[in-house]
């Protein structure tokens, strides 16, 4: 519209420790293009102390960003920045979304994500799940698994002291991180939140022979998109999630909000990220 061209583009970003990885620009950005959109979606890199996350909100505030997301090591912080917050983002104790305006809002977009990646599936989550690992995202993943319905959770954790303050904290039961092969064969639903399988870690470890046939296995790494777990899950037959599903889901309400516009998770913005993992020699 020739009006627009007079109007100062919207402005929204991805701030992390580091970003240049963040594959949210290429999302987000696509969907600016589809729609028509006046406006750009950039990388912010902010280093981890809270002092300077907070300058540099005050600082985009100024600039008339609409609002961020937040990654690594930032969730808590945009949490503790902002002056309002969704439930969501307090169960969580962390924010991936800010919104700015005369009061900063943080929100948990995570939650939603996971849960409509997982959700999406013909296969139903069902009614018992394993999430290994117990650091940021897992705090995310159960709230998800239990907005689906999912009765009885447990974690299992390298350090044990961290599955037992997420258990405690949402009412899940602790297996052991060594025996977690052992604890697969009577849930419908195994997440791994843990970094283990991304490029650069060690793979995640574990024999999926006890998993019953109709489990789900969902990995939130999508860097390989086919890490070691789905590729062992796929091989048994398992109905899989990868980390790209959630990824693309989390976007939507900042896009929405910020830009004003509609967002579609398809196909289309799929082939675009798996473009762009296979140009990085991850996918
Ligand atoms: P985090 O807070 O640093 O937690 C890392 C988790 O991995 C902890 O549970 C940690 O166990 C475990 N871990 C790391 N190295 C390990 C090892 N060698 N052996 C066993 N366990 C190990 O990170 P996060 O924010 O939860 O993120 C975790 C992963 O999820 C990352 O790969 C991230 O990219 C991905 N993620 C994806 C999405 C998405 O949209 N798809 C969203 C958020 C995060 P300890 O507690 O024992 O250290």
């Amino acid at each position: 519209m020739a009006e627009d061209n007079h109007k100062a583009p919207t402005l929204a970003g991805v701030v992390g420790w580091p970003v240049a990885h963040s594959l949210s620009p290429f999302i987000h950005n696509t969907w600016a293009k589809r729609a028509g959109v006046n406006g750009y979606y950039v990388p912010i890199p902010v280093a981890p102390d809270y002092n300077d996350f907070a300058v540099a909100m005050d600082a985009l505030k100024t600039l008339g960003f609409a609002g961020v997301n937040v990654t690594i090591p930032h969730k808590e912080h945009a949490l503790r920045y902002a002056s309002q917050a969704s439930d969501a983002a307090r169960k969580a104790g962390a924010a991936n979304m800010l919104t700015f305006g005369e009061k900063s809002f943080a929100d948990n977009s995570d939650i939603t994500g996971f849960a409509e990646a997982v959700g999406a599936r013909s296969s139903a989550p069902g009614k018992t799940a394993l999430v290994l690992g117990a650091g940021g995202a897992a705090r995310g993943i159960v709230l998800a698994l239990q907005h689906l319905g999912v009765k009885e959770i447990a974690v299992a954790n390298r350090t044990r002291a961290k599955s037992e303050a997420l258990a405690k904290a949402f009412g899940l039961t602790v297996a052991d991180w060594e025996d977690r092969g052992k604890a697969l064969e009577k849930i419908d639903l195994l997440v791994n939140t843990t970094s283990l399988g991304m490029t650069g870690q060690p793979p995640l470890e574990i024999d999926l022979a006890g998993l019953k046939a109709s489990a789900l296995v969902a990995d939130i790494v999508y860097a390989p998109l086919e890490t070691p777990l789905l590729k062992a899950a796929k091989a048994k037959g398992h109905d899989t999630v990868d980390g790209l599903a959630m990824l693309m889901h989390q976007a939507v309400p900042g896009f929405k909000t910020w830009f004003g516009a509609d967002a579609a998770v398809d196909a289309d913005l799929r082939a675009v990220l798996l473009e762009e993992l296979k140009r990085r020699g991850g996918a």
